[in-house]
């Protein structure tokens, strides 16, 4: 019966669905151990990164089922925000704002819908356990309902406010992103040296600047107070060129007087910089650049231009009217969208906030009552939120997303926000763009009520999730059973956004935090250690793996990721996963052979070698259980991975195999061992123990699948038989070796194996499993001082005889050849010679041989054991 992985693996995930392994039971009097699991963002296919997470996250899900935990492990979902809308547009050729915002949802629901699918096949071939019956995605109208009704909770606890405020803009998109959203790039540009006037003195003054078309905004020009170049222009006036507006000049320690020439201009706003000097100074907000990248009418000739078609257009103006002194190629960083790549601008606008730097202390003692693994991520999170300087922004201006549930006053800006009781009342969300408001004017001043049409950043939706889960505000008694989660798993990348909103939201809303524990993972990178990379050719498509190898070795690469660290995909370990599979599956043939019945350990059928096996066993299944319980996976997999192969297969397989069809103490061994071990790595290997367990156990153990059967507990510690039975593995591991180098076939018969032993009492307990395994005639135990040592025979020795020798070393092999060693030993006391050259000690090498009652044996040594065989 050979194993084909193909087969067997499909077989398996088919009864799984069928049988309904992985249900949640809302009936259950279990413990209930419930994971947060990150909702897959619906944009496209799993690529390896997200495959080996999601195998993480299973192999927590699998052990706690076994560990008899009801476990809550949803399928599910992300499904709003930009990186959908940016895939349709280019799927269809078409812009989000010239398509009807209707229509264009519904292609953005059926995209997503169709990567769902694929996913969810995705997600079954890789074997992950989630339970379809807790389904949730984040677009759904019961999902949206609910993320509507923590910004209404919010915002009654006045957490929420709308407010003109600089924002980071992206031009491409058309939509404010936040601090998270942004990603950071190097590029390169030019540093302008630009020539201002003073008025008072009608001197130069030479500015560097990277964005001369923000010259219309300039209302500022700083120099470090303590720069002796400058010192003389403090407090005079400094004239723009090309717009002529004249503003003062300043000393501020902020200005870094090695930068540029050491004078700065400040504009509003360029950058979050600026902003700090605009409240400092009391500067205006001006309006350089318009929601679409453009420069506005402020800019004169340049309005209508993009940045870019600006920028060009006034360095070739200042450098034709000599205001341009020269150009210096830099580095700069950059902020960009992280959908699209465009740098974002800093511009004025209407938004909506989370008041999140009143809750900064709040997160951070909540951080501290979560269990982190690893800890030292718990340190990122602390410093972004350190770092965080601004509210956030939780309006979009886009389409797919959840709606922002206001209606605002056109007379007096009044907000109405509909109850949470009208929420509650209703089967979906409400869309004000479409909605009647809930009241049906202003209550303040009557005026007409108008729906807000902006949308939520898509973290609204999925900082959520944990109430969602736990069915906050749609069954009380239900969320005071499942709040707190058990369990957030999440990368790294995802810290400072899905992991702090997360804490922030659910803290503020319910006072609690949101789960337990945390582990972050890190990401796979290419086979060459860099990140995966089309145009680099690195990409390994966990899919194509899979079809070759299968997915329990594709879950063994998974098994060898440390948490928290990035690791490369390694090919290889896909294969030792594939052999490991094979191990697995010919240990349970063999053992199922063996046994014929449910077998319990009864101490006193046992003999050394069972015993020693048990107690290593015993303490391998503790030492691993601990270890997954602080998701300490790879480390698990290491130590029974060491002992399958090296212990349990490599030894006390072979040193019973004389006897397991016929002796108790050996059948009860393999069963309970055998068992255990398959039970051990069936989270890691779903499939192969699936099929080892059906085919060998379940008549015996009686569960429906090995994934609810008992995760193994032995209490057995016999440290003597520990001692003892590493003994007995040595000294048949030393004959077998000697079988292998001699060319004897393992299971040829040897005459009488004689040993003399500082451990007589493994010797006398292994005894009759040393003789079955190593097919002896018998098995004596002798004592060591009946065995002589002689030398039988010299050889040359080449490094030292050679060079003495040279051309006469053949003479000195034909003599030592004809020459009994007891006469060449007398000849070197004498001292002899050859071709006239002395043969003296070192050119010679004494073969020793020990004998026993005078007969000549072959001889292998252990630590505490000589061997004798002949
Ligand atoms: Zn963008
Ligand atoms: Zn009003």
């Amino acid at each position: 019966m050979s194993y084909d992985i193909k087969k067997v693996e499909a077989k398996w995930q088919e009864f799984w669905e069928k049988e309904g392994v992985y249900h949640f039971d809302f009936n259950s009097d279990k413990p209930v151990y419930s994971i947060d699991n990150p909702p897959r963002y619906a944009s496209g296919r799993l690529h390896i990164g997200h495959a080996v997470h999601y195998t993480h996250i299973d192999f927590i899900a699998r052990y706690r089922r076994m560990r008899g935990y009801n476990v809550f492990f949803p399928l599910c979902f992300d499904v709003n925000g930009m990186p959908i809308e940016v895939n349709v547009e280019k799927k269809y050729g078409i812009r989000m704002r010239e398509t009807d915002r209707h229509e264009f949802v519904k292609l953005c629901e059926e995209f997503a819908g169709a990567n769902i699918g694929e996913m969810t096949r995705q997600y079954r071939i890789l074997g992950e356990s989630m339970d379809p019956t807790i389904y949730y995605q984040t677009d759904a109208p019961y999902y949206r309902r609910i993320t509507q009704m923590t910004f209404v909770e919010m915002f009654n606890k006045g957490l929420v406010y709308k407010a003109e405020h600089p924002v980071n803009w992206c031009p491409r998109c058309g939509t404010a992103i936040a601090d998270a959203e942004i990603e950071y790039a190097e590029r390169k540009t030019y540093l302008n040296y630009v020539r201002f006037r003073v008025k008072e003195t009608g001197e130069d003054l030479i500015i560097a600047t990277t964005r001369p078309e923000l010259l219309c905004t300039c209302q500022l020009v700083a120099v470090h107070p303590e720069d002796e170049r400058y010192a003389a222009l403090v407090g005079k006036t400094a004239v723009v060129p090309i717009y002529g507006q004249e503003v003062k000049i300043v000393a501020d320690e902020a200005v870094d007087p090695e930068f540029g020439t050491g004078a700065v201009m400040i504009c509003s706003v360029g950058d979050k910089g600026d902003l700090e000097w605009i409240y400092k100074y009391g500067l205006k907000f001006i309006k350089g650049i318009d929601e679409e990248g453009r420069m506005t009418e402020i800019a004169g000739k340049y309005a209508g231009m993009t940045v870019e078609e600006a920028k060009r257009a006034i360095v070739e103006d200042l450098e034709r009217e000599g205001l341009l002194i020269k150009r210096e190629e830099i580095e700069q960083t950059v902020g960009t969208c992280w959908r699209c790549h465009t740098p974002i601008e800093f511009i004025q606008k209407e938004q909506w906030f989370i008041r999140i730097m009143d809750l900064k202390d709040e997160v951070r003692r909540a951080a501290d009552e979560i269990r982190w693994f690893p800890e030292f991520m718990k340190k990122r999170l602390e410093d972004w939120i350190d770092s965080l300087q601004w509210d956030w922004v939780v309006s979009r201006q886009r389409y797919f997303a959840t709606p922002i549930p206001v209606w605002e006053c056109a007379e007096c800006g009044h907000v109405v926000v509909p109850s949470i009781e009208q929420l509650k009342a209703m089967d979906g969300h409400v869309d004000p763009t479409v909605d009647p408001p809930p009241v049906p004017s202003c209550p303040k001043c009557g005026g007409g009520l108008k729906g807000c049409e902006d949308v939520f950043d898509t973290w609204v939706d999925s900082s959520i999730s944990p109430l969602y889960n736990t069915f906050w505000m749609r069954d009380d008694e239900k969320f005071r059973w499942l709040y707190p989660m058990s369990l957030r798993p999440q990368a790294h990348d995802i810290i400072r956004t899905w992991a702090f909103y997360t804490i922030l939201r659910c803290k503020a809303i319910t006072g609690e935090i949101p789960w337990r524990d945390i582990f972050i993972d890190g990401f796979i990178l290419g086979p060459d250690g860099r990140p995966m990379h089309a145009s680099w050719g690195n990409v390994v498509d966990p899919l194509e793996i899979i079809d070759k190898y299968g997915a329990d070795p594709f879950r063994y690469f998974a098994t060898q990721c440390t948490l928290g660290e990035d690791t490369a995909f390694r090919y290889k370990d896909v294969v030792r996963g594939q052999r490991l599979v094979t191990k697995i599956w010919n240990i349970g043939r063999f053992v199922g052979g063996v046994i014929d019945a449910r077998m319990e350990i009864k101490p006193e059928k046992l003999r050394l070698a069972d015993r020693w096996i048990l107690s290593k066993y015993a303490r391998v299944l503790k030492e691993v259980t601990e270890l997954l319980d602080g998701y300490r996976y790879d480390r698990a997999v290491k130590i029974l991975e060491n002992f399958l192969w090296r212990e349990f297969a490599d030894h006390y397989i072979e040193m019973v195999k004389h006897r397991a069809a016929h002796d108790e103490g050996a059948k009860m061994t393999l069963y309970t061992v055998a068992l255990g071990l398959i039970k051990c790595f069936a989270p890691f290997l779903p499939h192969v123990t699936e099929e080892v367990y059906q085919s060998f156990f379940r008549e015996h153990e009686g569960a429906k699948s090995i994934h609810i059967s008992e995760w193994p507990s032995l209490e057995f510690a016999d440290r003597e038989a520990e001692r003892l039975g590493e003994e007995v593995k040595e000294v048949i591991a030393a004959i077998r070796r000697w079988k292998a180098e001699k060319g004897i076939a393992l299971n040829a018969p040897i005459g009488t194996v004689r040993i003399a032993t500082s451990m007589p009492e493994a010797i006398e307990g292994g005894l009759d499993d040393i003789k079955g395994t190593v097919h002896a005639e018998s098995v004596e135990i002798i004592e060591a001082r009946e065995i002589e040592e002689r030398v039988v025979e010299y050889r040359p020795n080449f490094s030292v005889a050679g060079p003495a020798l040279r051309g006469s070393m053949r003479k000195l092999v034909e003599f030592l050849e004809s020459t009994p060693p007891d006469e060449v030993e007398r000849a070197l006391e004498e001292g002899f010679a050859i071709d006239g050259v002395a043969v003296t000690r070192e050119m010679l090498v004494p073969v020793r041989r020990k004998t026993y009652r005078g007969m000549e044996m072959e001889a292998l040594e252990t630590e505490h054991s000589l061997i004798l065989i002949g």
